[in-house]
């Protein structure tokens, strides 16, 4: 479903009739395509309290990023990197404001802040009162950003997996993430001998693959490398071939709600795979309903689909020595989990368990050789199951963000690529909302 209104804001008529009357004016995101520089521009760092440190200079570096000192109000920048690592009073926040203010409107379109900080431990209270601060800077200034920039918060625990989390936040892979923070945490983090086919020599399964968000998610599984196993209802089997036939990959027809798709599909990895390395737990339902008029069967179906399905295969997987060691899983949750929504009670509940199976199975992953399950909660994303809301809300709903647009589905399947890559094995237990930083509250 195209987005009309932003081509017509982006028009030099449009952009014009827009700005007079006050009408949100969307950018045109800056999406990766191989090939393309990382950053539509150089990199400045800064740091509070003190200066960024050789060795944050030297991993910006490492991403392909240009690292610039240039400074002035001639000079433009593609992504602002901010180290805050060593925040640990109130008054160090002042270098937020020495760094950012006057440089942040020389940040180019779809330009990226990056802000480093560490997690609040829980112990001195000035220190974690003041790394908490952090979050509340760059979730606003996400909102103040425009023209497509985004800026987003690493909580670096542990630097194993820097390097790729730095190449994902700065290139056109993250553009629809926008003020979230993710925590990177011990583990094993390998860097890929081919950066663009980080995949290569892995096995992939995406559920849900016949089409929109789970299609582009098989998608770029194939492109960085992957051998991908696309898996649906029989019913979807026309589409669910096309997909597989474009990324040569193969077709397994499964329902996972139903009692015997744990076992099929642990039978299926033993006939025809030397095991799972990357699971994508990613077919879903909508029952809309009000709590007031919802049936049980309505109940039922999207427990059964969206959260049970999960936790079944999970545990099969788990107890059975099909899933090889460093494997990756990434569930779909969505923002429904955690702000809710009018109507989806029962598939709010889904989406919010979702959470809880991934935070939950966290360490029983990281046991079994250093794997990790991690959840995607996507906002508004442009797909069939959103093509069905009538036309009004799908167009307020567009706007509710800080991009004022609506996501498509390789902005999902972006995230996935990277929680799935090999890169991501200190990031485990989290959630990370692709959402242009919706509105729908908390
Ligand atoms: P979609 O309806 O376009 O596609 C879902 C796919 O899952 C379909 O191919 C369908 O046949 C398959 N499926 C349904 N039940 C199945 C079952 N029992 N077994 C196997 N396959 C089954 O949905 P989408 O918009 O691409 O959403 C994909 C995921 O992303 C879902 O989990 C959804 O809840 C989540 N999500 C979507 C949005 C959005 O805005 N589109 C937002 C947040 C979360």
């Amino acid at each position: 479903m195209a987005d009309k209104y932003l081509s017509l804001v982006n028009s030099p008529v449009g952009a014009a009739v827009a700005s007079r009357i006050g009408l949100p004016r969307p950018a045109v995101l800056r999406r990766f395509r191989p090939g393309d520089p990382l950053l539509p521009g150089p990199v400045l760092l800064g740091a509070t309290p003190g200066e960024p440190t050789p060795e944050l200079t030297g991993l910006v570096a490492g991403t392909g990023a240009e690292v610039t000192e240039l400074d002035g109000p001639d000079v433009r920048y593609g992504a602002l990197i901010f180290d805050a690592r060593a925040v640990a009073t109130p008054g160090d926040l002042a270098g937020f404001q020495a760094f950012f203010t006057g440089r942040l409107r020389r940040l180019l379109p779809s330009g990226r802040v990056l802000v480093l900080g560490l997690p609040a431990d829980g112990g001195d209270v000035v220190v974690d009162a003041s790394r908490q601060a952090l979050d509340g800077i760059v979730r606003s200034l996400a909102k103040e950003l425009r023209r497509g920039a985004t800026a987003n918060l690493l909580l670096v625990q542990d630097e194993a997996s820097l390097p790729s989390a730095l190449r994902f936040f700065l290139s056109g892979r993250s553009a629809y993430v926008d003020g979230q923070s993710v925590r990177l945490g011990t583990g094993v983090a390998a860097e890929p001998a081919d950066r663009d086919r980080p995949l290569a020599g892995k096995t992939a399964l995406v559920t849900g693959a016949a089409r929109g968000i789970g299609a582009a998610i098989a998608g770029v599984l194939a492109r960085d490398g992957a051998h991908v196993v696309v898996a649906d209802l029989p019913a979807a089997g026309e589409a669910l071939a096309e997909v597989a036939n474009r990324l040569r990959g193969t077709t397994l027809h499964l329902d996972v709600a139903s009692a015997e798709a744990p076992q099929r599909l642990l039978a299926y990895l033993a006939a025809h795979t030397d095991g799972l390395d990357i699971l994508i737990h990613n077919a879903g339902i909508t029952r809309d309903k009000l709590l007031a008029n919802m049936s049980p069967e309505h109940w039922a179906a999207v427990m059964a689909v969206n959260l049970e399905s999960q936790l079944r295969i999970d545990a099969a997987l788990l107890g059975s020595d099909q899933l090889r060691d460093q494997a990756r899983v990434v569930c779909l949750s969505s923002t429904t989990g955690l702000a809710g929504n009018r109507g989806q009670t029962n598939y709010g509940a889904t989406k919010a368990g979702v959470i809880g199976l991934v935070r939950s199975s966290a360490a029983a992953f990281a046991a079994h050789g250093n794997s990790t399950i991690n959840a995607i909660a996507p906002g508004f994303i442009d797909t069939e199951m959103t093509a069905r809301m009538p036309l009004a809300t799908r167009e307020v709903a567009r706007r509710l963000s800080s991009l004022q647009q609506a996501g498509l589905p390789i902005d999902v399947a972006e995230a996935v690529g990277w929680l799935s890559s090999p890169g991501a094995g200190g990031v485990n237990g989290q959630v990370l909302r692709v959402c242009g930083q919706n509105l729908v509250g908390a």
